[in-house]
């Protein structure tokens, strides 16, 4: 016998588990007690949800229960598998075509169940594939006529063939003692569980997975999300008091001369926004600890001018400084422009990318040993270990949303005390900014340089294409630029890339004949993107067909349509993004939404936000609405913190109390070191040490 197989599993001693169903469950990352209890419940059944079977209408979604009258096998065309379920007056059917052999063996006549999904209407009502949940003996009873809730658990196919279901799941849970309960041990002071009024941690997780009443599993589900919350308010307060008392940063206090220079030399005033912000920045850099600071503006707010600022406080303090941006064609715009800024000031100013050669990345190597004070500007190639500053002093990364948390603090790493700087073009309510970029201290551009006109969004439908197109052509006969942008989803996709390509033949043999067209994608060499965006920038290309390779930071002021090519295929922030290309100048821009006429209700609500606002603030709101938390920070990419329990949307009072919680926590005991707080210092070690950085509780 292999040792996998006489593995012992820690579950399997628990009543209603044994080695077999140990072993799945950890495979699914349930491995201890702990987290078997902190494998909450997806929703409850209590009856105030169910709808009685005489009520039904079609198109509903809504959960039913019933008893199994009938079940097998519909011979037909395409054979299904059925039940009838009845509540006693009146019946409904629900079928499945696929999982017939599964099915057969889990509805049983004469078991109750509940089906969750969409009703349609096809010789009497029926769902499809409805979600299905099943009931011991008396739990029914108990639901209808004591009103107890039922609580409903997440599962995978995996769980359900070993039999774990929502059923096994409450049977297991059913069987955990008191004794066993006990092992969960209470973490908070004294002084917060009565101000904050919390249950007991063990009757929290009671009654999370049985609960008695309503009213006490809000109580349950009040201090658990809390917790959830609080765990992660912990480490940033940790964290952010680690870096705000080290006293091994740079102090940038030397005058930048050069900062001087470049602030003559602009043929704009800076807006008030940005010399607020420019003057935070700058005092934080001028203090002996490590700058942490995030800086949000919407698109086309300003925020190169305020990094580049920043970069010569530095330069001018003999110190190395990079700007980590995320795209290659992004890296090269920032460089020509920053080169353009920064001309006659006598800085030195590299690019690094992806693309760029092995010699030249020798040579650039070589020059940062130097001691030297230089800017470098780049993409993730940054982070590669074989670059190596000597004296990093500043850390920019722009368009932070689409860095993953990870890779922020592997550069950090580089040099811890180097002094750091965020920038985002997604501006979101401010505490999720304070959950999500956590430790830092924000700043915010509210405010667009005056020079900037409205830009009209409009939505039309493909049969408006020539429309579209002509008057594209007369605008671009008068001298303005145009963006058309093609969805691309993933930059490897063939098809999509094909797409793009066979468009642009089609207009540049087409409507587009007599202007001068380029085609802009992410598979391109780094080279040739250079060359195409440099053309475009200097109006040798009057119309550019792109993915979304554009969506970031492209700067070319002449450019003032932007047509968007199935547009219902992109979010929301993405769409503004985007749009956020024209409208640099001084001239009337414009943005056409294009999608075909039979497009989903999300996908015409976002055209319809777009049409409506171009405040950023009010777009990212409507976003993360639209796609809620996980999707809208791309949680399991970016290694943002993901909550089971807690949504840091609908629960933002929780999240607020939480925070206020722990930051006056760690202010007052920063070690956690008093004897009150010994619990948590106990919890903090066992837990969450091994998640920070640079701050340990000993
Ligand atoms: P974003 O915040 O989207 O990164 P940028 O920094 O790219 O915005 O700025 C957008 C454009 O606005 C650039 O062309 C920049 O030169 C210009 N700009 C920046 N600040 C001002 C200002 N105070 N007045 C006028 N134009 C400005
Ligand atoms: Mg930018």
């Amino acid at each position: 016998m292999s040792s996998e197989k006489s593995r012992e599993y820690e579950l399997q001693f628990l009543k209603g588990i044994g080695p077999k169903r140990a072993e799945v469950l950890h495979k699914h990352g349930i491995r201890s007690f702990n987290d078997l209890i902190n494998f909450f419940p997806r929703r409850y059944l209590d009856r105030s949800l169910i709808m009685p079977l005489n009520e039904l209408q079609p198109e509903q979604e809504i959960t039913v229960i019933g008893k199994i009258e009938a079940a097998g096998i519909r011979r037909a065309r395409r054979p299904f598998f059925y039940i009838v379920i009845s509540d006693g007056k009146n019946m409904m059917e629900a079928v499945w075509f696929q999982g017939a052999d599964y099915f057969k063996n889990v509805f049983k006549v004469g078991r109750w169940t509940a089906l969750s999904g969409k009703v349609s209407f096809y010789r009497g009502f029926q769902m499809t594939h409805p979600d299905i949940d099943l009931f011991e003996e008396g739990e029914i009873d108990n639901l209808l006529n004591t009103g107890r809730i039922i609580p409903l658990y997440p599962g995978t196919e995996a769980l359900k063939r070993s039999g774990l279901n929502s059923h096994a799941f409450r049977r297991i849970f059913k069987n955990i003692t008191m004794q066993e309960l006990g092992r969960v041990k209470e973490i908070f002071p004294d002084s917060l569980i009565n101000r904050r009024d919390f249950l007991p941690r063990q009757t929290a997780y009671q009654n999370i997975h049985r609960p008695d009443s309503e009213n006490i599993l809000q109580k349950a589900q009040f201090r658990l999300k809390y917790e959830e919350f609080f765990q992660i308010q912990l480490m940033l307060a940790l964290q952010k008091y680690h870096i705000k008392n080290s006293e091994n940063g740079f102090s940038f206090s030397r005058k930048s001369t050069r900062l001087e220079k470049l602030y003559k030399k602009l043929p704009f005033e800076l807006t008030g926004a940005q010399k607020k912000v420019i003057h935070e920045i700058r005092a934080d850099m001028k203090k002996p600890e490590p700058m942490n600071r995030l800086l949000q503006g919407d698109v086309g707010s300003g925020k190169t001018l305020a990094a580049v600022m920043a970069l010569l406080i530095a330069v001018d303090n003999g110190r190395q400084a990079a700007l980590m941006v995320p795209t290659e064609i992004l890296a090269e715009q920032h460089f020509l422009n920053i080169s353009k800024l920064l001309e006659s000031l006598d800085v030195k100013l590299s690019l690094l990318t992806g693309s760029t050669k092995t010699a030249q990345r020798k040579e650039l190597a070589e020059k940062l040993s130097l001691n030297e004070p230089h800017i470098v500007i780049g993409t993730h190639a940054l982070i590669e270990d074989t670059v190596k500053f000597s004296n990093l002093g500043l850390v920019i990364i722009d368009e932070q949303h689409r860095f993953g948390v990870m890779q922020r603090s592997r550069l950090m790493k580089k040099d811890v005390k180097s002094d750091l700087l965020v920038m985002t073009a997604t501006p979101i309510p401010r505490t999720l900014a304070l959950t999500v970029y956590g430790s830092l201290d924000v700043s915010v551009l509210d405010e667009m340089p005056l020079n900037r006109q409205k830009i009209t969004t409009v939505w039309r439908f493909e049969n408006k294409a020539r429309e579209i197109y002509r008057y594209i052509s007369a605008r671009v006969s008068a001298g303005e630029q145009a963006y058309i942008v093609y969805p691309l989803v993933e930059e490897s996709e063939k098809l999509d890339l094909k797409a793009a390509a066979e468009a642009l033949k089609f207009l540049t043999d087409g409507p587009f004949k007599s202007f001068k067209t380029g085609l802009l994608h992410g598979r391109m060499k780094g080279a040739e993107k250079e060359e195409t965006m440099s053309r475009f920038t200097k109006n040798e290309i009057q119309i550019l067909v792109s993915t979304t390779v554009i969506e970031v930071g492209v700067d070319v002021a002449n450019a003032t349509i932007m047509l968007i090519e199935h547009a219902e295929r992109f979010g929301l922030s993405q769409l503004h993004q985007l749009r956020g290309r024209v409208g640099r100048g001084s001239k009337k821009s414009f943005c056409i939404l294009k999608t075909p006429y039979n497009i989903g209700e999300t996908a015409q609500q976002r055209m319809r936000i777009m049409c409506e606002t171009s405040d950023g603030f009010i777009i990212a709101e409507k976003d993360l609405e639209l796609r809620g938390w996980g999707d809208f920070f791309g949680v399991k990419q970016s290694g943002m913190p993901d909550f089971k329990l807690a949504n840091p949307i609908a629960d933002r009072e929780i999240l607020e109390a939480a925070r206020n919680d722990a930051f006056n926590l760690i202010a007052a005991d920063p070690f956690l070191r008093k004897p009150e707080n010994n619990l948590l210092n106990q919890f903090v070690k066992q837990n969450l040490n091994a998640r920070m950085e640079m701050v340990k509780i000993s």
